[in-house]
């Protein structure tokens, strides 16, 4: 087996009401791809070890904010999706996964959140994978918008390659830190494709690699990047070729758009499972 995925109900029930409505369509619409591959899916669940876990990465007084909100719950499976995702291809059990999620993670720093963001999923399964020793890391945010919970964790940590992409004039790219923060200036098909061979032109060494995949990309989508159905198999197609077999993890981040969800998904993980 390649490829699972894990995927929960609830996402698309009581997930981010931006978010929520793309996921059991986009879901059902893979249902074909899920029998004629043997993907394996697998329910996420919340344990004591992942709360554990969330109360080290985030403060007291932020999770009583996000316990306000409402989507503390959500925001809880979401990341148990991300951290069962991350712990399928530990164990080796397949070389790539994609995690569904009912709340997206990357605004979600230390303290303070947004932008359909509660807690952050990405650096509670690494905070978590380290203890069983995992070291090194390579975090692709393809997400349109800066993911700057996940830099605020990250930072300071040349251990974690943190690679954004997001609508600017100018990239920075910290090679210290390996902190690299890609502009994209018109955000067409074109110029995300050349970027992503840029970014991923280095052989960085890492553990896992983590997408925080946000199909709020898409021209019909609500972000700024204006791309169409062709480039998302060769964005999954590069990537996959860039890992090399190495394990694979894709975080759903953000989107809304129902059709966008019900093409795009699917054209990802027929790629991911060939
Ligand atoms: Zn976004």
């Amino acid at each position: 087996m390649k490829l699972a995925i894990t995927y929960h109900e609830e996402f698309g029930l009581s997930g981010d009401p931006v978010l929520k409505h793309r996921v059991i369509p986009s879901f059902q619409a893979l249902q074909k791809i899920i029998n004629d591959k043997q993907i394996k899916v697998f329910t996420p669940q919340i344990c004591s070890e992942l709360i554990d876990t969330v109360k080290q990465v985030h403060t007291p007084s932020y999770l009583h904010e996000v316990k306000s909100s409402g989507f503390y719950e959500n925001a809880l499976l979401s990341t148990a999706s991300v951290l069962q995702s991350a712990k399928l291809l530990l164990h080796k059990t397949v070389q790539s996964t994609f995690a569904y999620t009912g709340c997206a993670g990357h605004h979600a720093g230390r303290s303070r959140f947004w932008g359909y963001c509660y807690l952050n999923d990405v650096a509670i399964t690494i905070h978590n994978l380290r203890k069983e020793g995992l070291k090194r890391f390579l975090i692709l945010d393809v997400d349109p918008h800066f993911g700057d919970g996940t830099r605020e964790f990250f930072q300071d940590d040349p251990n974690v390659i943190h690679i954004n992409f997001c609508q600017a004039m100018f990239s920075r790219l910290d090679t210290q830190f390996h902190n690299y923060d890609y502009a994209l200036r018109t955000g067409t098909d074109e110029e995300f494709l050349e970027i992503l061979d840029r970014a991923l032109n280095p052989a960085y060494e890492f553990e896992l690699m983590i997408v925080i995949f946000g199909h709020d990309s898409h021209y019909l989508d609500y972000g700024d990047f204006h791309l169409w159905d062709p480039t998302y198999p060769l964005l999954a197609e590069k990537i996959k070729k860039y890992a090399q077999g190495r394990p694979l993890l894709w975080a759903l981040s953000g989107g809304s758009h129902v059709g966008v969800a019900q093409t795009v998904i699917p054209s990802i993980i027929d790629t991911l499972a060939k």
